[in-house]
């Protein structure tokens, strides 16, 4: 599930952090609750896509405000689990009804013609991301679902490591902060 850093776009670069999961990823554009960033424009949310999903259809305004629903929905539903709570339904069908919808489906290199369209929707990325999200908000990825453990720090992730023993949402950023503040208390 871990992504490639998007390789151009300032914007998506600001945003980005090895979130372990593009449903993470998207709720962090939003916010995890105190909305640092936002996506404001169905541009914004092109540049977004469009490095995690090569090939859409360019979002309608439509799609904007779609876009926003399952942000928020998914911005809760990282809150919740990361404190161990439950998640309320509202968000939950949220998160389902999008997942209920068709996802980009995979296909094999070297065929001989297109299947289905050949670019597509921005609703279908949507879906994959909602059905990224049940994996990641049901019950075996849930206890994986962690806030950074440092104390100034919200972001959550999604621990990926066989071990389950991730602390940070980054190294550079909150990981070594930390190392080097418990080296100086020993020193
Ligand atoms: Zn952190």
């Amino acid at each position: 599930m871990t992504l490639d850093p998007p390789a151009s776009g300032q914007v998506a670069q600001r945003w980005w952090f090895d979130s372990g999961s593009i449903a993470l990823d998207f709720a962090y554009v939003g916010g995890f609750g105190d909305i640092p960033e936002s996506l404001t424009s169905a541009a914004e949310l092109d540049e977004w896509l469009a490095n995690r999903f090569p090939g859409l259809d360019a979002a309608s305004d439509r799609g904007l405000i779609d876009g926003k629903a399952l942000q928020a929905a998914l911005a809760r539903l990282a809150r919740a689990a990361s404190a161990g709570e439950s998640a309320t339904a509202e968000d939950v069908d949220v998160v389902n009804l999008f997942a209920a919808t068709p996802d980009i489906p995979p296909a094999l290199e070297g065929g001989s013609r297109q299947a289905g369209r050949s670019r597509a929707r921005v609703g279908q990325a949507f879906s994959a991301m909602a059905r990224e999200a049940i994996a990641v908000f049901g019950p075996e990825g849930a206890e994986r679902v962690r806030s950074c453990a440092a104390d100034d720090c919200d972001l959550i992730f999604y621990d990926e490591s066989r071990s389950n023993n991730r602390r940070w949402c980054s190294m550079q950023r909150c990981g070594n902060r930390a190392k080097v503040r418990a080296h100086r208390s020993r020193a």
